[in-house]
């Protein structure tokens, strides 16, 4: 069978979107009043952080809020989220895991727990403070297992 040039670089195109990581960052909506974002963005956009190991075809596909205490729109943003386009993989923002200099969160395990039984992976960290204090707490031996976020992410070591 014979392909138009047209149709084997549509084929290419496909399996290129089809490899491409959709992302999207929550953050804490009591930290927007004061909080940019730009911490956030900037660290995507330069692959830095928790983002280094996506390649350059990932797409960040949503930022954005809880919604307030207790993370009241975390359900509707992420099938928001999944409808339009879908996503692989949300990162919950620093603001949200850190407990200074940022407001404690007591429903941060709700929110990962939430994201995760909507079926979507779950990264901790958006930015360099998220990075520090894994570093503190392995130095400080308060990981389990400190060669994982397992623990983290399960909510059984920080809060
Ligand atoms: S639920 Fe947590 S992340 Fe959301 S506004 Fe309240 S403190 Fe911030």
């Amino acid at each position: 069978m014979i392909h138009s040039n047209k149709s084997i670089i549509r084929g290419e195109k496909m399996a290129e979107n089809k490899k491409k990581k959709r992302v999207a960052i929550v953050r804490c909506e009591r930290t927007e009043e004061s909080c940019p974002g730009t911490s956030c963005l900037t660290s995507f956009a330069g692959r830095k952080h928790s983002f280094k190991d996506y390649d350059e075809n990932a797409e960040l596909v949503g930022f954005f809020s809880c919604g307030g205490c207790p993370g009241r729109r975390i359900f509707r943003l992420v099938r928001s989220l999944k409808e339009e386009g879908g996503v692989d993989v949300i990162h919950v923002a620093s603001c949200i895991l850190k407990e200074t200099p940022f407001p404690k969160c007591t429903h941060k395990g709700d929110i990962i727990n939430s994201i995760k039984n909507m079926g979507i992976d779950v990264v901790l960290g958006s930015d360099d403070k998220w990075e520090k204090e894994v570093k503190i707490m392995k130095e400080k031996k308060h990981l389990k297992d400190p060669e994982s976020q397992d623990t983290l992410l399960e909510g059984s070591d920080h809060w």
